[in-house]
C-alpha cells in the first residue's frame, strides 16, 4: 500500500475516486435515507495497522464536494495519528451533512448506524464535533462498533492534555536542556476541555501561564483558577513566550503568524495547526522554533477510545500517553539528524510502520 505525504495531494479537480487513489483510501461510503434525514459519508482510509478508528462529525457543509474534502483528509490523518503512536487501529473518519442543533434525531443516528455496522467492523466510530454521547447511544443501538459511550472510557480530554503535557516537556528537554517548565512563559490559546486541563499540568509545574478565549466566562474562570493571565484573541501571538500551545483552532502557523511568534516550542492539542506542511513546517525549522508534531501530542484521546475497544485498563492507557514524551523526543532527533521538520519526520516514521505491517499482515 502506497502512503503519499499529504503535501503530495492536489485534489480539487479530481472526482471521487481520483481523490480516493490520490490520497490513498481503500474504501468510501456514501449513506443516505431521506425519510430520517440522514446524508452521510464514511471514509475508510487504510486498515493495515487494524480497524478504521476515528470519529463522526456533524457539520453543516456548504456542499458535498466540501463534506467530502474534509472526510478524506480527517480520515488520512488517523492512520497517521494511529499509526505512529503504536496502536492496532487504522484510520477512518465520517461526516454527517446537517445542522447539529436543529437536524438530528433518533431515526438519523440508528440509519448511520445500520450503515456503520454494514462495515461489519472495518470502521469504528466515535464522537467528534457537533456530536454528543446521547447521538452515540443511538448509533450503539444499531452497531457494537462504536467507542466513547457514555459510562466507558468516557471524556477523553484529560488524556490528549496529559499528551500534550508530555511532548511539551519532551521538546522542552532538547530546546532548554531540561524538562521542567517552572517558570516558562507559555501562551495556551483555547482554554476548553483540553486547554483546561493542560493549565492545570502547568500550574502545577510553576509555568507562567497566559491563555486567551473567545468566550470571556471560560476565560476568566481559568485565568482565577489557576493564576493564569488573560490576553486578547490576536495579541496572544505577540506576547514573549517560550511556548506556543495552540488548543482551539487549525491552520493558526501561517505566514502572518509566523512573522510575529516569538516561541521557541510549539506544542498544542489542535489539529492541522500548520496552515500548509510543507511551507510552514520547514519555515518553523528555519526559525529554530521546535515544533511537537500535532497529531503524534495529541493522541491521548485516541488512545482513550482504544482503551475501550480493547478492554485496556485505564492505567495501561495513562502508560502509553506518558510514552508520547519518549516518542516526541524521538521525532525531534530524527528531524535534526536528517536535516527535515518534524512534521515530516513524524509522517515518515508513521509510514514506515504501515509499510512493515503491510509485509507481516500478508502471512496472516
Ligand atoms: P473545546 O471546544 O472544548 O475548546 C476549544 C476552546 O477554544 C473553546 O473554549 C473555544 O471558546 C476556544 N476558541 C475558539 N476559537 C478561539 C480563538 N480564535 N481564540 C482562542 N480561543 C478560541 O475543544 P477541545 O475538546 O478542548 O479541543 C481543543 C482542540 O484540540 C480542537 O482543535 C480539537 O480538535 C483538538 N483535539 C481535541 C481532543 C480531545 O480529546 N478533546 C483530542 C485531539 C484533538
Amino acid at each position: 500500500m502506497e502512503v503519499k505525504n499529504i503535501s503530495d495531494v492536489q485534489n480539487d479537480e479530481l472526482g471521487v475516486l481520483g481523490q480516493m487513489t490520490n490520497m490513498g483510501h481503500e474504501q468510501v461510503l456514501f449513506c443516505q435515507d431521506k425519510q430520517a434525514g440522514l446524508k452521510a459519508i464514511i471514509a475508510v482510509h487504510n486498515t493495515v495497522c487494524g480497524p478504521a478508528l476515528g470519529g463522526t462529525r456533524m457539520w453543516n457543509y456548504t456542499s458535498e464536494a466540501e463534506a467530502l474534502k474534509d472526510v478524506l483528509r480527517l480520515s488520512r490523518g488517523m492512520t497517521y495519528k494511529n499509526a505512529i503512536s503504536g496502536l492496532n487501529l487504522g484510520g477512518g473518519k465520517a461526516v454527517i451533512i446537517g445542522d447539529s442543533r436543529k437536524q438530528k434525531s433518533e431515526a438519523l443516528f440508528r440509519r448511520f448506524g445500520q450503515f456503520v455496522d454494514s462495515l461489519a467492523g472495518k470502521y469504528i466510530t466515535a464522537e467528534d464535533v457537533g456530536i454528543s454521547p446521547q447521538d452515540m447511544t443511538w448509533v450503539n443501538m444499531e452497531t457494537n462498533h462504536v467507542s466513547g459511550l457514555p459510562g466507558k472510557s468516557g471524556d477523553p480530554s484529560p488524556v490528549t492534555a496529559f499528551g500534550v503535557y508530555m511532548g511539551m516537556k519532551a521538546s522542552a528537554k532538547i530546546q532548554f536542556g531540561s524538562d521542567s517548565l517552572k517558570g516558562k512563559k507559555i501562551a495556551v490559546q483555547g482554554v476548553g476541555h483540553v486547554g483546561e486541563y493542560l493549565v492545570q499540568h502547568l500550574q502545577k509545574e510553576g509555568a507562567e501561564i497566559y491563555i486567551s478565549d473567545i468566550h470571556e466566562d471560560t476565560l476568566k474562570h481559568v485565568a482565577s483558577t489557576y493564576g493564569a493571565t488573560a490576553v486578547g484573541l490576536d495579541e496572544i501571538y505577540d506576547i514573549d513566550m517560550d511556548v506556543y500551545a495552540p488548543c482551539a483552532l487549525g491552520a493558526t502557523i501561517n505566514d502572518s503568524t509566523l512573522a510575529r511568534l516569538k516561541c521557541s516550542i510549539i506544542a498544542g492539542a489542535a489539529n492541522n495547526q500548520l496552515e500548509n506542511e510543507f511551507k510552514h513546517g520547514e519555515a518553523v525549522r528555519e526559525k529554530g522554533i521546535i515544533y511537537a508534531p500535532d497529531f503524534l501530542i495529541n493522541a491521548g484521546g485516541v488512545m482513550n477510545c482504544y482503551g475501550e475497544v480493547y478492554n485496556i485498563p485505564n492505567d495501561r492507557i495513562m502508560t502509553m500517553a506518558e510514552d508520547i514524551y519518549n516518542t516526541t523526543l524521538g521525532i525531534i532527533n530524527k528531524s535534526r539528524d536528517e536535516g527535515i521538520p518534524t512534521y515530516l519526520a513524524a509522517n515518515r516514521m508513521a509510514e514506515e510502520r504501515i509499510k512493515q505491517l503491510a509485509h507481516i499482515k500478508q502471512y496472516f
